[in-house]
């Protein structure tokens, strides 16, 4: 379930400081340390999941309900010009922290495609 090794495990535990930004039984979203919007919220499950391709069907419902979750913030945040949702997977995809995260980001334009 928890990986004692991990930060966002950490994060989820309350051992790591973070803003919370919402929270229920399956996933947790707080605001990113270091923004690249101005809204940048990152939202994991608490189910320790390494990445994207750790994604399994009998996992995948943290997945779907972290995507019900999104939209339900989206428009409670007023992201009504649009937003980016993006799950880095592996290291030359630029994953930093091996815990499936989706960053949500808003409130600037984005080009594509990214990097
Ligand atoms: P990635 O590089 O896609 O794996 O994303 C990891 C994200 O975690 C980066 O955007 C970091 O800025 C963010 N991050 C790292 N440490 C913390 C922290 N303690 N609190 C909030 N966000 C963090
Ligand atoms: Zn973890």
């Amino acid at each position: 379930m928890y990986d004692d090794n991990c930060l966002f495990c950490k994060i989820i535990k309350g051992d790591i400081p973070s803003t919370k930004v919402y929270e229920d039984e399956y996933c947790y979203a707080f605001n990113d340390i270091d923004p690249q919007a101005p809204t940048h919220i990152l939202v994991i499950p608490k189910e320790h999941i390494r990445s994207a391709a750790a994604v399994t069907p009998e996992n995948s419902k943290y997945v779907s309900h972290i995507f019900e979750v999104i939209a339900e913030l989206a428009e409670e945040k007023g992201m009504t010009e649009g937003f980016r949702v993006v799950s880095n997977c592996g290291e030359s995809a630029g994953q930093s922290v091996f815990h499936l995260h989706f960053h949500v980001m808003s409130g600037r334009p984005f080009t594509w495609p990214a990097g």
